[in-house]
């Protein structure tokens, strides 16, 4: 590799990780163990994983080592609608990891780890790439970008970036009434939020609550989701019941991908996590995916006789092997949910959902979605339904013949006071 002047070469580094985040952490931490060389950078001023914790399966926490780190196991998973609710039993097989705790324990000898970096520049060149900030350029045989939504390596370096996000905005709470302990579930309902909501039940009176708006048309933000958010607490039942005493200990909302897998690979870099578009639409199982991603990456660097793009492309073979096949459903299901189906259509979908066995549910919530399980949740009249709101919604509106489905909005919500 070729040394430019002024640029800051640490002779050991090999790999740079952009983000310290969920798969950027991960990453750094496989690397390491295999003996990489590896610099973090990160533009936070300290390393910090936000949520701290997060909702996954328990076959992933356990897969990646993090079983140490589980905090709660989930006993049930339950759909809530407008009205209805599906619910499966299986316990431990959801679970919640406190990851920030797994950061703060990681020993990691062959990562250096810089915090408050801006990057505002990268340049590939032969064999290598650069990357640069206000004061520095870091040189490395290869990058890989954990930016999150910022996809701030692939967009320094010109390259397409996806633009179709979501927004998602979650509160913390404790004091809360809940009539049940340990449950994780999704709540559906398309007046609060474009895509919908979570719920996850913990000992003790404490929760975490939030709402994810993936649907461009609406213009949100994170005040307006906020603001959402605060209202369904006290307006949507069953849980305005249970959040009647509850506080809010914090808050946090972000931008992220919804389901357009973007991942790239090129000569000396990969984009992955929510920087490669991964974030699924239906299931928030953004923290599986972003740490199956960080081994698959591990797997093609480790793998790789060389960092060009062929010998990295095996990244993408792995991860389309896992969950890429269950994509073009995933948007369509998204399409379809958000466009076509008003709160009628969602109840009578999520009362189907009461039909399936445990394990048809649990292929729901993991994202495993085929055409066989999605024709297993429908019924001639939400068939019907959902046939003609496509109709009406492609008409111009004179000629409209049922109030059209749009986008949540504060209206609709303040609707249901
Ligand atoms: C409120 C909320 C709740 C969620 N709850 C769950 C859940 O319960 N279960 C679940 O599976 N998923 C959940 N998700 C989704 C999950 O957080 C993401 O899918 C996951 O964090 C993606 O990991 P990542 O490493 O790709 O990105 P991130 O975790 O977002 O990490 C990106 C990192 O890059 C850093 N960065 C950004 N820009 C730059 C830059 N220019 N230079 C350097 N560093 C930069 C960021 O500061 C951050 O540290 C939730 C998301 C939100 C917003």
């Amino acid at each position: 590799m070729t040394k430019s002047h002024n640029i800051e070469y640490d002779e050991n580094c090999e790999i740079i990780v952009v983000g310290a985040g969920v798969s950027g952490m991960m990453l750094a931490k496989l690397l390491n163990d295999s003996g990489f060389k590896v610099l973090v950078l990160e533009q936070k001023t300290r390393v910090h994983i936000q949520p701290e914790t997060f909702g996954t399966f328990t076959c992933a926490a356990v897969e990646h080592g993090l079983e140490g780190y589980i905090d709660h196991y989930f006993d049930t998973f339950t759909f809530y609608g407008p009205t209805t609710r599906a619910s499966a039993t299986e316990r431990d097989k959801m679970c919640l990891v406190n990851y920030q705790n797994w950061v703060k324990d990681l020993e990691l000898k062959n990562v250096s780890i810089r915090t408050d970096i801006h990057l505002i520049a990268a340049e590939k060149i032969s064999e290598g790439l650069i990357l640069k900030d206000q004061k520095k350029a870091y040189l490395c045989k290869m990058a890989v970008d954990c930016s999150g939504y910022s996809q701030i390596v692939a967009k320094l370096l010109g390259l397409e970036t996806f633009s179709e996000t979501g927004l998602s905005f979650a509160v913390e709470l404790e004091n809360c009434q809940f009539p049940r302990q340990r449950e994780a579930s999704f709540i559906l309902n398309t007046r609060v939020a474009n895509s919908g909501g979570w719920l996850y039940i913990f000992p003790d009176g404490k929760g975490q609550y939030g709402w994810a708006d993936f649907y461009p048309e609406s213009q949100s933000n994170i005040k307006d989701l906020r603001e959402r958010t605060l209202r369904a607490m006290k307006l949507t039942g069953p849980h305005n019941a249970w959040f009647k005493n509850a506080r809010i200990t914090c808050s946090y909302g972000r931008f992220g991908p919804t389901g357009n897998i973007r991942h790239k690979v090129e000569d000396y870099f990969i984009a992955l996590g929510d920087a490669g578009g991964c974030g699924t639409p239906v299931t928030l199982e953004g923290f599986r995916q972003a740490i199956d991603s960080a081994k698959f990456a591990f797997l093609a660097v480790s793998r790789a006789a060389n960092y060009k793009k062929e010998a990295l492309s095996a990244f993408l073979q792995l991860f389309h092997d896992k969950y890429g096949k269950y994509y073009r459903m995933h948007q369509w299901v998204k399409f379809i949910y958000l466009r076509w189906m008003d709160n009628r259509d969602i109840d009578r979908w999520i009362y189907n959902f009461s039909k399936l066995d445990n394990s048809d549910i649990f292929r729901l919530i993991m994202g495993e979605l085929t055409i066989g399980l999605m024709l297993r949740t429908l019924d001639p009249v939400l068939v019907k339904n959902v046939f003609f709101n496509a109709i009406n919604n492609m008409l111009p509106a004179f000629l409209q013949f049922r109030a059209p489905i749009s986008p949540a909005k504060k209206e609709s919500l303040n609707a249901l006071s």
